[in-house]
């Protein structure tokens, strides 16, 4: 049996997803637009879908848009809420280490006009809130932050930040990138103070190819894609009512444990880091506060890559820092003030709460054995 670490990437699909798949490919055809009655029960499914993601969220039904996933989410935020707000006001402020579908498509706003103010960790290696708060203006239209981050599981200020930027410039749209947090840690959209939330299914044992957009009552987004104005006229495209429904169920089955599953893999982290320190050469990059679904080490000395492979030999999969970078470094740690050997050496170790510290224990005795017979 494989051991899988790598939850960060992608999660297995659980039942509950998948029933709920199949049920809308093999009985639940229809188009949500059309008129008659297999219509109707598409629409149903993705209604329904819509209500579990918006109790998650703790918000109305209304607010959530579905999409492909967070890419197109992020996308729809930032370029929606761009394109709206951002005709006289060209700034645009974000952390140094969101993901590349969040730094990636404000890169991209720069070469049309807008001025992005990245802001980064203090020496520290944390951020704080006053320094996004200082890097806002009067020429601002939107705040871009993730509540945690990918490669290290690193929290961010979010709530700290959105508050103190409301009550300065209420007019600055702010969006977190919550796809890391999302039926992990509670996230709320009243206590995050986020106009836009982008999440996504995958992440939660749903299928990829599905996410959402929280949008809040009153904030603008000018589509991204244009056609027949599903999804209240800001998404088109016909719904994905499988990924869509599986999407709901899958949150549906997460909702009530966020609680005792984060307990249960704050209890694996602790166990993982003092079997860890059992090896003096492996440093460990997450902070102790972050979140314990993500814990990112470094090997030194110990290519990523070999070490990677290494572990995939005895079936063990990890990650080297985020699966998105493709084992190119993202430049994520050396944001964090880590060095070019420790980002060059770095595992990420992502869990759920079905890993178990049996699996820990293979993990930790393949690492060890990994250092001593690979070089370079
Ligand atoms: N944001 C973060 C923080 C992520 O970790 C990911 C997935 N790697 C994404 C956005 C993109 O999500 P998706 O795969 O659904 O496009």
């Amino acid at each position: 049996m494989a051991v899988y670490f790598d939850n960060a990437a992608t999660t297995k699909p659980c039942e509950e997803a998948v029933d709920a798949i199949m049920a809308a490919l093999t009985v639940n055809y229809g188009n949500p637009s059309s008129l008659h009655r297999a219509g109707l029960d598409a629409q149903l499914a993705v209604d329904g879908a819509r209500k579990s993601i918006a109790a998650a969220l703790g918000c109305e039904s209304r607010c959530i848009l579905f999409t492909s996933g967070a890419t197109e989410s992020n996308n729809l935020a930032i370029r929606g809420a761009a394109a709206a707000y951002g005709r006289r006001k060209k700034k645009i402020v974000l952390s140094s280490v969101e993901h590349p579908s969040v730094g990636e498509t404000v890169s991209d706003l720069e070469k049309n006009g807008f001025e992005a103010v990245r802001v980064h960790p203090r020496d520290d290696g944390r951020f704080y809130a006053a320094d996004f708060v200082n890097a806002c203006d009067e020429n601002t239209c939107l705040i871009t932050m993730m509540q945690v981050n990918n490669e290290t599981g690193y929290i961010l200020p979010v709530i700290e930040t959105f508050s103190a930027v409301k009550r300065r410039f209420p007019e600055i749209i702010t969006h977190c990138d919550c796809v890391q947090a999302f039926m992990k840690l509670p996230v709320s959209t009243k206590k995050l103070g986020a106009d836009l939330i982008s999440v996504s299914g995958h992440k939660i044992h749903a299928a990829k190819g599905v996410g959402a957009l929280y949008v809040s009552r009153g904030t603008r987004l000018t589509p991204v894609i244009t056609g027949g104005k599903q999804e209240g006229g800001i998404r088109s495209g016909t719904e994905s009512v499988p990924l869509i429904a599986g999407f709901g169920a899958a949150a549906d089955k997460l909702q009530p444990t966020i609680n005792q599953r984060f307990e249960r893999v704050s209890e694996l982290k602790r166990y993982f880091l003092e079997r860890l320190a059992e090896i003096e050469e492996v440093k460990v990059n997450s902070p102790e506060d972050g979140s314990p679904y993500v814990v990112n080490i470094s090997a030194v000395g110990r290519r990523s890559e070999i070490m990677l492979h290494f572990l995939e030999k005895r079936e063990i999969y990890v990650s080297s820092g985020s699966a998105c970078s493709k084992g190119a470094q993202s430049g994520v740690l050396a944001e964090f003030g880590f060095d070019g050997r420790r980002a060059d050496s770095a595992l990420r170790i992502s869990m759920t709460a079905d890993n178990t510290e049996s699996e820990i224990d293979l993990l930790v005795q393949a690492i060890k054995d990994g250092y001593s017979e690979v070089r370079g």
